[in-house]
């Protein structure tokens, strides 16, 4: 059975809420990336300095007890650790800066540019970028492109973002291997691709979240990919189906129309109109 996920209100408000969250998050963090910098600054003035009056080794001179050697090196101990920890709070706030980055990012406005483009084209180059890691995985790409496809407006980048996105969660699915295929064809009205592989799959629970913001079933998974997928295909006036049973696979669908008309402005959260009819 297929599933196409709507985006809800109650998902379309709490989006709206993470990006006002996100954008008001920035100022503070910049504040804290700069005051991180500072503090790095000083300390490292600190550590110069501590070092500068060091103590001569034991063997050079007697006049070093071994009282101020001990806290010497008490001191040098402390400066490396306040190192350590200042690193380990800047890798943090890069991350956080990342992640929020990504998010308004993946929300912006941005109009596709249409030109007369194959689709054909954009998934062999796809597949052609990943298929050293698809190499490694042991996975097998089964291309079956047809030969009636013919060229479409569509934004070439935007659309090998999308497939990048696609083909990468197949990737991610194949743990012990399988076949990922990617498949083209075109009726009277559109062109479509489908991205297949025989991976974990996801049960109907998940297939119904796949679209939200920061729905990840991954340790390091932003959640954000397939919400950057269903934006792209919206804004080609174009339709994004899914279908998955556990343990068998996952199968996305994209459609997009054959016929130029203006491209739709991807709105930010909460004006964002359900998927176009046709
Ligand atoms: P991320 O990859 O960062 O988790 P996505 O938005 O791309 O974010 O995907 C959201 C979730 O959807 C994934 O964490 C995973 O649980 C599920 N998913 C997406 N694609 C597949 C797939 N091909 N097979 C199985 N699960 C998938």
């Amino acid at each position: 059975q297929t599933f196409e996920a709507i985006e809800s209100e109650r998902v379309q408000a709490l989006t709206l809420l993470a990006a006002s969250l996100a954008h008001e998050i920035g100022n503070p963090l910049n504040a804290l990336h700069i005051h991180l910098q500072l503090l790095e600054r000083e300390l490292r003035k600190l550590k110069t300095a501590w070092e500068g009056s060091a103590p001569a080794p034991a063997s050079a001179g007697a006049e070093t007890g071994s009282g101020p050697r001990a806290t010497h090196t008490d001191v040098a101990t402390v400066l490396a650790r306040m190192e350590q920890f200042l690193q380990v709070a800047q890798g943090e706030v890069n991350r956080l800066d990342y992640i929020v980055t990504q998010f308004l990012q993946a929300l912006r406005p941005t109009a596709p540019q249409l030109r007369p483009t194959s689709l054909n084209d954009v998934v062999r180059k796809t597949v052609d970028l990943l298929r050293p890691e698809l190499e490694n995985r042991g996975i097998t790409v089964q291309m079956q492109l047809s030969r009636a496809v013919p060229e479409t407006p569509l934004d070439p980048v935007q659309m090998q973002q999308v497939l990048v996105n696609l083909v990468k969660n197949a990737m991610q699915a194949m743990t012990r291997g399988g076949t990922l295929t990617l498949q083209t064809g075109a009726d009277s009205e559109g062109v479509w691709v489908v991205v297949a592989d025989t991976g974990s799959g996801m049960t109907p629970e998940q297939l119904q979240r796949v679209f939200e913001p920061f729905f990840t079933t991954k340790q390091k998974g932003s959640g954000l990919g397939l919400m950057i997928v269903q934006r792209i295909v919206r804004a080609h006036r174009g339709r994004i189906e899914v279908e998955s049973h556990v343990g068998r696979g996952t199968t996305f669908r994209i459609w997009l129309p054959l016929h130029e008309r203006r491209p739709r402005l991807l709105e930010p959260p909460g004006g964002a109109a359900p998927a176009s009819e046709e």
